[in-house]
């Protein structure tokens, strides 16, 4: 067998894709101050004009696919781009720049788009304000046109293996539509929320892989192996039909599994595990309730407020909201409250303009919300009212001081009183959770727990915060690990407390889903896991040989002195063992 290219990265998600590479250009265009000489001032206003019309008909092109059921914002934004097309500010003054200061068409437009930004951002009007980002977007392309970058085309990228070097959450959503078969990206950590969102939506993905879009080629065949973090290019045939067998037996294995829907999610000595799922879009209700979930113990909702220009108002909430607990059919749902910030950025004009150096330590999730209640009101209203047409209970983010509890209740208290004025149905004994994610919450888990109806563990962002790594920086990865035994004394306080404080406790992050992890979690007095849709059916054939007893037993014993040197021995043996 011989390979002339082979990339390494992260494996984030199980699957394994064969297809043709696709790269794609992403990111902001450098552009740098370009002049040119009198005589080539004529033609360069000729590449500005024909870049204009390229724009505008891709723009046209783009309109004619739009499926029905494209919501009407979406629809609106490009008539208003294809007018800002036609608009003297974008096409006439950079040309007259062109012609008077004779700088190169790209430097004309990016100085135009500078002067209108500033325009934009001294408008009083926050509506009128947002509107610099039709001017970016319009600028983007036109920019694209002039440096011949190639324009995505949903229709081509079907079935292809995506090269890039970053991908965005809002990325990964709309790649899930596009129908592309897998994707590659230089950097990411296994933890972003993009590979999260890749898991999710079963696609195979290798993030982390270093140089990826200089080493593979736009067209080569790929295999992406999403499990190994291995990427192949130039692959002689014995390798391919290889990994066809495997994607053949993945697929019977599938199939053997799905024998376990409707079974009892019970341990071998009869306890019982309450299987729940991670949802985000609305395609992951059906495969919720086909495979036979017990509940939703975390509903991600900031897909809603992605690739879009003004934040969803309470009616669209609750469309939404409405659509997922028709769709679920009487399971409990819980509905985590916006988390935006860090990787999981809007892109739209209400997004904040200000660069923050450690996002991840800033203004994100409930911090957020507490401060722009234009965010959030309209997401509280709508959780209040759908918890009246069905289970519903809310959970807040990164809780990391109980003063956050007392105002987050304060606003409930005060939205069911607006909502009782207004005479709209709501649910005024709703069941409030937190997350807790952050080792400020962990260490004060008693307190959280006499404050809320119930405690989920993120472990994503708690593993983040406890052990400093950037969980998208695939720099310092390496670091990222579940079970550090300061990790796993926090879970172990968060779980201890719920049980002294009377509340449930579940765990929503990855780690619950993870095969591997699943005896030391129920080892340690777990009974609630909550994971990617596609991860139950292996998180119950796993739990369904565990005996629960003994290793509560044997996990109760090597908790006290969990970072002993030997623990670490110690614990791998007895999984070995359990599993
Ligand atoms: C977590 O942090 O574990 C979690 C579930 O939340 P998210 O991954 O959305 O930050
Ligand atoms: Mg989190």
């Amino acid at each position: 067998m011989t390979l002339s290219c082979t990339g390494i990265g992260i494996g984030t998600s199980r699957g394994t894709a064969i297809g043709q590479a696709h790269l794609l250009q992403r990111g902001r265009l450098e552009l740098m101050p370009r002049y040119i000489s009198r005589e080539e001032v004529p033609d360069e206003v000729d590449r500005f004009r024909q870049a204009v019309s390229e724009a505008q008909r891709q723009l046209r092109a783009v309109q004619k696919k739009i499926p029905e059921s494209t919501p009407s914002d979406i629809v609106a934004f490009i008539d208003t781009h294809l007018l800002m097309l036609n608009d003297a500010a974008l096409v006439e003054v950079p040309i007259n720049r062109i012609r008077e200061q004779h700088c190169s068409a790209e430097w004309a437009l990016q100085m135009q788009r500078n002067e209108l930004a500033q325009v934009f951002d001294a408008m009083e009007d926050p509506y009128l304000r947002t509107r610099k980002d039709d001017v970016d977007h319009v600028v983007n392309r036109i920019q694209q046109r002039l440096l011949q970058l190639e324009e995505e085309d949903p229709e081509e990228l079907k079935g292809k293996i995506i090269l890039a070097q970053d991908l965005t959450p809002a990325d990964a959503i709309l790649m899930r539509h596009w129908g592309i078969a897998a994707f590659i990206t230089e950097y990411g950590g296994p933890m972003s929320h993009t590979a999260i969102l890749a898991r999710s939506l079963g696609i195979p993905a290798v993030v982390g892989v270093r140089h990826a879009t200089r080493c593979l080629r736009h067209g080569e065949q790929l295999i992406v192996d999403g499990e190994q973090g291995v990427v192949l290019a130039a692959v002689d045939d014995d390798t391919l039909s290889q990994y066809r067998s495997r994607i053949e037996a993945a697929r019977l294995q599938t199939a053997e599994l799905r024998r376990l829907i409707g079974q009892p999610a019970v341990t071998r000595d009869g306890r019982a595990i309450r299987l729940m799922a991670n949802i985000e879009l609305p395609e992951d209700i059906e495969r919720t309730r086909s495979l036979g979930a017990e509940g939703v113990g975390l509903y991600r909702t900031e897909y809603l407020y992605m690739n879009r220009n003004a934040p969803p108002d309470e009616a669209e909430h609750y469309r939404a909201y409405l659509e997922v607990i028709q769709g679920l059919d009487g399971i409990p749902v819980t509905i985590r409250t916006l988390d935006l910030g860090v990787d999981k950025q809007i892109d739209g004009a209400y997004a904040r303009d200000e660069q923050v150096c450690n996002p991840a330590l800033g203004l994100r999730a409930i911090r957020l919300c507490l401060k722009e209640p234009r965010l959030f009101l309209p997401q509280l209203r709508a959780i209040l009212r759908v918890a009246a047409q069905g289970p519903v209970r809310i959970m807040i983010p990164m809780l990391s001081t109980l003063r956050e509890v007392y105002q987050l209740k304060g606003l409930i208290e005060q939205t069911k009183r607006s909502l009782a004025r207004d005479g709209l149905p709501f649910d005024p004994d709703i069941q409030t959770g937190g997350m807790i994610e952050v080792p400020a919450a962990a260490l004060s888990a008693d307190a959280f727990a006499r404050e809320l109806d119930f405690l989920s563990i993120g472990t994503n962002d708690l593993i983040q915060y406890t052990l400093a790594i950037d969980r998208i920086d695939d720099a310092v990865n390496y670091l990222y690990d579940p079970l550090h035994p300061s990790v796993l004394r926090l879970i172990q306080m968060v779980i201890d407390a719920g049980r002294r404080q009377r509340i449930p406790v579940s765990m929503c992050g990855e780690m619950a889903g993870d095969p591997r992890h699943i005896p030391l979690l129920l080892g340690m007095g777990l009974t609630e896991l909550s994971m990617q849709p596609g991860a139950l059916l292996v998180a119950k054939r796993t739990l369904r040989n565990l005996d629960a007893a003994r290793l509560i037993r044997q996990v109760g014993e090597l908790m006290p002195s969990i970072d002993a040197p030997e623990s670490a021995d110690r614990l791998s043996r007895v999984l070995r063992e359990a599993s």
